[in-house]
């Protein structure tokens, strides 16, 4: 018999199909269903093969070229230039496919770094597990923000809903419910599953899971919505932009001159290579991969940091960074609630002990409370557990102390109403909980409503003071309810607005009685009016140590940092305080009601001025917060960890979740996950940001500048012989030697630069401006001149000091051989010094040169193969290269020094006028 599909089933009955209960399944199942059913996980997509992989290399136009030029060159029984074209073609396209399957495997290893987890019941208690252990049959707890991690049946929810949008493309929330569906329909209809893949966009629900994996509806697609996408950078995309441009240009230029050098007598094979070589001084061949690589090193290096990047496109982002608005709860402090203070009756009373240990006490003036006077309290401990959804759990094998599973703010309600001996299940049974407003940023308040008995019911609800206390009409003083008084409202206030200035985050408790028919039907504003103030608990949540040396940081680097949270003014203010906001700038702060009143204009006006900070807000506000500064043209990244924040996190530049206390939307919406939700962290991404773009930009203008060099040796070349008759100073070989072997490596290691003092203490740059930007581009002209001529000239002199008339040189020859090979040599030398001279801003005699040794190996490794090529007979044979004699060597490094000393005076130059 098939089975029917658990939506068509009643819960009941979908329980029985899958041999389970809401108690969740037992050990030994789980067990045996892991074993049946393996992992629940979806491959990513569609893996490419290897080969295939490194045959796309050859779409390169060049390559093409390449491999044009060696069938040519064979077919006219050149077999050497074929051969040594080969070998470059290899050497080169081996190591794109190496670059990018290097890139990709970094970018699977951080993917698995985040790991879904998901609330389970199993053997009747809730626990946290990775999701992919998950088997059918399973009972799952899913909350506002999660992920779903499987196909569920709901059998139990409370103003549940979905964002089915991936699945359905259904754009709104679709409510979830748990009634049986009597016939047959399609997916986006099942109005009693939640699907993998999908999330969580209000309220709670439980769910049987009925399939996993590649069962799903989301495995049947096979996509991911959590895999880490591997999106070109901007620069990545300009670069390619030119060189496809670049190629183009040059396929037709090559195509003209083949036609030119043919008339000139030159024969086809020649005329053709050089027209390719021609074209490969001008394309910045391999550039591409190469910034892959170094952003997929960063990527890694940035995840070993604690900062997991989920686009390779954001490390460069990253690093122009102006503004930062981050949250307060969680990065910059702890989020390790403690309540330290409770304001019941008109009396202040401390509580001890830290975390969510039970081992403290109550106590009013420095003596602990008897058991009969926290009795007397007993149902003000119990209404802020009663309205908690959060566990506390024991120490076990990965916790060594007592943990919360949830929201830290609850967990310390929990903890203190423990602490005061409150038997929290025997409230929980005495009152079941009929439903429950679910807390919101935007309302700051939370409600658990409960019946009381067959008539009546009765509310719990906890938020922040003001919030509360706008909805409070009375006052319970301990034993009585009387109506609250303007002055007992002022009391209360005082005393948050005492505590919130020592850096306190307060919560008020509030109650009331209501029929149970209003309990069952009433919208949240009939529920949450006319209540009973309880009274106020204060909790501390410190500072994280690391966080003052960060915001130091920042600031030096420039970049603008707000506070934008939910909590109230002024303890956000203490906090920013001490985490020394005001040491760096001018401390405003805004609330939300204020922004209200702002416009626009003034509201920017304050978020690029920095140190502000915005309290009371909600997630509308971040939102126009963020939009306002995208529009001005910065880069703003924004921190966040719940599902209203998602939108935010979309809209920014650059998105950053918090990897342990944040939802999977918010992990979904962003670029940037902190694996320890510290801002810290944050700065130093950005940090690392700065110093990959200014390598970045080093290797690209040093990658430039010998092709802009390669490109004047090959007009003057030409010039020189259409007028003079005097044979090309190079050959193709020998300018594919220089691009594809002697500055790939020194170029490459410029990766591992570190960052230079001044590069955090530089204004971040302007998003807008291209490396390729005029400036740079004469700049190459320029370096491409002194490098290009200089060989140019060398290669003239040569003749000279050989007493050869270099129109009449035979062409076969090894004094030709020689004259070309001095050229090569001038170039290499001089690209070498000039790779050199653009790794620092304080230029070449600086102790900064010193660092990474990878660079100076791969210099030492590049003259090894200059070395080989002129002086191994056989290497030497397959390049045409002639062996120089130490004067030669004199006027190829004469050339580098006199290239560096150039350098170096135009360098002094513009830093004496940005002096003046
Ligand atoms: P941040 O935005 O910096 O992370 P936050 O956590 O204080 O700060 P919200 O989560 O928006 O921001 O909380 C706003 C206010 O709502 C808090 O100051 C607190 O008074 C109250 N609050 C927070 N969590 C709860 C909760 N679980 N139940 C009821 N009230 C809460």
């Amino acid at each position: 018999m098939t089975k029917k599909p658990a939506y068509l089933l009643t819960t009941d009955a979908a329980l029985a199909q899958f041999n389970t209960s809401p108690d969740g399944l037992k050990g030994n199942q789980v067990a045996v269903r892991q074993e049946k059913f393996g992992p629940n996980s979806i491959a990513v997509g569609h893996r490419e093969q290897w080969w295939r992989k490194y045959l796309r290399q050859f779409k390169d136009l060049m390559i093409v070229l390449l491999v044009a030029s060696a069938l040519l060159a064979w077919y006219l029984q050149d077999a050497r230039t074929a051969i040594i074209l080969v070998v470059l073609v290899s050497f080169n396209t081996l190591i794109g496919f190496f670059q990018e399957y290097r890139a990709e495997k970094t970018m699977q290893a951080l993917e698995k770094l985040v790991t879904p987890l998901a609330q389970v019941y199993r053997d009747g208690k809730l626990e946290q597990i990775p999701s992919r252990e998950l088997v059918p049959g399973d009972i799952v707890r899913l909350v506002e923000g999660d992920s779903v991690p499987a196909d569920v049946r709901i059998i139990d929810e409370l103003a549940f809903s979905t964002n089915d949008f991936a699945l359905t493309g259904e754009s709104d929330p679709t409510r979830k419910f748990t009634h049986v569906i009597s016939k047959a329909v399609p997916l986006n209809n099942r109005h009693n599953l939640a699907f993998m893949g999908t999330t969580v966009a209000t309220g709670e629900a439980k769910g049987l899971v009925v399939a996993t994996a590649g069962d799903t509806e989301l495995g049947r697609i096979a996509s991911l919505s959590q895999a880490t996408v591997q999106e070109m950078s901007p620069l990545q995309r300009e670069l390619r932009h030119i060189a496809t441009r670049v190629t183009y240009g040059v396929v037709i230029l090559c195509l003209i001159l083949l036609f030119v050098a043919m008339q000139a007598d030159m024969a086809l094979k020649d005329a053709f290579l050089f027209a390719v070589g021609f074209a490969s001084s001008l394309v910045p061949q391999g550039l591409p991969a190469e910034i892959n690589t170094s952003l997929a090193q960063a990527a890694g290096k940035l995840a070993r940091a604690k900062a997991l990047v989920k686009k390779l496109s954001a490390v460069e982002t990253l690093g122009a960074t102006h503004i930062i608005c981050t949250d307060k709860t969680g990065t910059l402090t702890k989020n390790e609630m403690t309540v330290q203070q409770l304001y019941v009756a008109d009396t202040v009373y401390e509580v001890t002990g830290t975390g969510y240990e039970w081992n403290g006490e109550i106590r009013a003036k420095g003596r602990p409370l008897a058991l009969k006077q926290t009795n007397a309290f007993a149902e003000f401990f119990a209404a802020g557990a009663l309205a908690s959804n959060a566990k506390v759990l024991p120490p076990d094998d990965t916790h060594r102390s007592w943990y919360c599973l949830g929201d830290p703010t609850e967990g310390a309600l929990i903890t203190l109403a423990r602490k005061a001996r409150v038997d929290i299940e025997s409230w929980q049974a005495k009152l079941p909980e009929i439903c429950e407003l679910t807390f919101d940023s935007a309302r700051k308040r939370m409600t658990s409503v409960r019946q009381f008995n067959a008539t009546t019911a009765v509310a719990y609800t906890k938020g922040a003071p003001e919030n509360v206390l706008e909805r409070c009409t009375h006052i319970w003083d301990g034993r009585r309810v009387q109506k609250l008084t303007d002055a007992q409202r002022r009391q209360i206030i005082a005393k948050h607005t005492e505590w919130a200035q020592d850096a306190m985050r307060n919560l008020a408790y509030a109650r009331r009685e209501m029929p149970l028919s209003l309990a069952k039907e009433g919208t949240i504003e009939q529920l949450e009016t006319d209540l009973t103030f309880m009274g106020m608990v204060s909790m501390s949540d410190p500072l994280r140590d690391d966080v003052p040396a960060a915001i130091a940081a920042a600031q030096q680097a420039h970049i603008k940092i707000n506070i934008v949270t939910g909590d109230f003014a002024l303890t956000a203010e203490a906090i920013a305080r001490k985490a020394g906001l005001d040491q760096v700038g001018e401390m405003t702060v805004v609330t939300g009601e204020q922004l209200d009143a702002m416009s626009d204009k003034a509201v920017l006006k304050r978020v690029l001025a920095g140190s502000t900070i915005f309290s009371r807000v909600d997630p509308e506000d971040k939102m126009r917060i963020v939009t306002l500064v995208k529009q001005a043209g910065l880069v703003v990244a924004v921190t966040g960890d719940g599902i209203n924040d998602a939108p935010a996190l979309k809209r920014a530049d650059i998105g950053v979740a918090m990897g342990v206390t944040g939802t999977d939307v918010a992990k979904q919406s962003s670029e940037i996950i902190l694996l320890d939700d510290s801002f810290n962290t944050l700065v130093r991404a950005v940090q690392y940001g700065r110093t990959i773009f200014a390598n970045i930009k080093k290797s690209t203008l040093s990658c430039f500048t010998s092709n802009f060099a390669e490109l004047v040796v090959n007009i003057l070349s030409l010039i020189v012989m259409s007028l003079l008759g005097i044979p090309l100073a190079i050959g193709v070989i020998q300018i594919l030697a220089i691009d594809l072997l002697a500055e790939l490596f020194p170029i490459a290691a410029l990766g591992w630069d570190k960052a230079e003092g001044e590069t955090m203490k530089e204004a971040p740059r302007d998003p807008k401006e291209h490396i390729m930007n005029w400036r740079n581009i004469t700049d190459l002209a320029w370096c491409g001149l002194l490098i290009g001529g200089a060989a140019f000239v060398n290669y003239l002199l040569f003749f000279g000091r050989q007493g050869v008339d270099a129109q009449t040189v035979d062409t076969t020859s090894l004094l030709y051989f020689q004259a070309t090979t001095l050229t090569y040599v001038t170039i290499v030398v001089c690209q070498l010094a000039n790779i050199i001279q653009r790794r620092s801003v304080r230029g070449v005699f600086t102790k900064y040169q010193l660092h990474n040794w990878h660079f100076w190996a791969a210099v030492a490794f590049s003259m090894a193969c200059v070395l080989t090529i002129v002086y191994n007979p056989v290497v030497a044979s397959y390049f045409k290269s002639g062996q120089l004699g130490l004067i030669d060597w004199a006027f190829a490094i004469g050339a580098a020094v006199l290239f560096l000393a150039v350098r170096e005076a135009q360098r002094l130059l513009q830093h004496k006028r940005s002096l003046a």
